[in-house]
């Protein structure tokens, strides 16, 4: 887990791109973030909200318009790539197909004129480490994607840089193998105690990684926490929606303190919802609350809202409901499937909602 100091700092990053046209790119828009030694930090968001942009400048292959990109405190900025302490693995995993395994996770190291007799060592060391000691002598063009993406790991880690970057280094791999590299990387995580940036567009693979991850979109962090807080408490309707399946209520203020708000809903109940941190806000508001949050409960029981289920789903694990609030809004609930069976509810059946504590959360924006 996470040791506390701090290994990379970006501090109001601007990058921007001169396209084509007068129109130039704002890949990065202001980001500042910390990201601490031994972390596995994960950078999520969709394609072109400027990941790779942020771990090419922390790499050294680029430059950022504004701000600065601290390691350990220092500024980094003239330290071309080859002197940084920092290492990238990337999606195409960037192998020589002429070279052997071995030669392959030593390159680095023979770069850096280390001696033989070290350079064999740690490649020896680096192949017990992902587990291909017998494969030391094949040509890389000869072994599975699987294992051409363990020698890619094997190779960053090699010259033991401070942090290794990984640039959606799962996304080539099919799922069976993609969820053994997960459990693969987080241990050598873990063993190597590396700091890990690691990119991916994959919200599940965040949630199940991640020490903390870093919500991204168009340019701009829009939210730091453990994959928990950022899946129980979103803070804006881009990370709600982004990161699992939300419901969204909206309503007014009506009271409450500074941890909880009293929040009217347009169907005339009104519920407590949790705020984001160092926000209290006032007048309209949107609500989320995660599917798995509520619970369905017949008519005369207490309950916070109110509605008709109009659709019954089951999906083998769960079943999802959907129902229609007095008000007319739409809201889903998913309740786990035991061998019980289910819960004795159909389309047409009026029930009532029970918020689980703290399943409500005031939004931001
Ligand atoms: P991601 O890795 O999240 O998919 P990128 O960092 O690659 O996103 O890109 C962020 C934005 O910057 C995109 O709009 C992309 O088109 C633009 N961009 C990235 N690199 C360049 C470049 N070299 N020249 C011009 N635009 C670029
Ligand atoms: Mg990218």
């Amino acid at each position: 887990m996470a040791a506390g100091q701090t290994a990379i700092e970006a501090k109001g990053v601007t990058k921007l791109f001169q396209g084509a046209g007068q129109d130039a790119v704002k890949a990065l828009d202001n980001v500042s973030v910390s990201i601490r030694e031994n972390e596995f930090f994960t950078l999520l968001g969709p394609s072109g909200c400027g990941k790779t942009t942020l771990l090419r400048l922390i790499a050294g292959f680029d430059f950022p318009t504004e701000g600065e990109i601290l390691l350990y405190g220092e500024n980094i900025a003239p330290l071309p790539p080859y002197k940084r302490p920092v290492n990238t693995v990337f999606q195409s995993y960037a192998l020589f197909p002429h070279m052997t395994v071995g030669q392959n996770i030593g390159f680095g190291l023979e770069m850096l004129g280390r001696p033989r007799a070290e350079i064999d060592a740690r490649v020896g060391e680096m192949l017990r480490l992902v587990r291909m000691e017998e494969l030391r002598n094949r040509r890389t063009s000869q072994i599975s994607g699987g294992q051409q993406q363990r020698v890619a790991l094997a190779r960053a880690l090699a010259p033991s840089p401070k942090v290794l970057l990984l640039d959606e280094p799962l996304s080539a791999l099919d799922y069976k193998l993609r969820k053994d590299m997960q459990i693969e990387l987080k241990r050598l995580q873990h063993e190597t105690g590396i700091t890990f940036i690691f990119v991916t567009h994959d919200q599940e693979e965040a949630l199940t990684m991640s020490d903390r991850i870093a919500v991204m979109s168009r340019g701009r962090i829009l939210q730091v926490g453990s994959p928990r807080d950022i899946y129980d408490r979103p803070s804006e309707r881009f990370v709600a929606n982004f990161i699992g399946e939300t419901n969204f209520l909206e309503g007014e203020v009506i009271g409450g303190d500074g941890q909880e708000a009293s929040v009217k809903l347009a169907s005339g109940a009104t519920i407590s919802a949790g705020l984001p941190q160092g926000i209290r806000p006032s007048g309209r508001v949107t609500v989320v609350v995660r599917p798995e949050h509520a619970d369905l409960v017949k008519p005369g029981a207490a309950a916070d809202l109110w509605g008709k289920l109009e659709n019954v789903v089951y999906f083998g694990t769960d079943t999802h409901y959907h129902l229609r609030l007095d008000g007319g809004v739409p809201f889903i609930i998913r309740q786990q499937n035991s061998r019980g069976g289910g819960l004795g509810f159909e389309a047409g059946d009026a029930v009532g909602v029970q918020l689980e504590q703290h399943a409500a959360q005031v939004l931001r924006d």
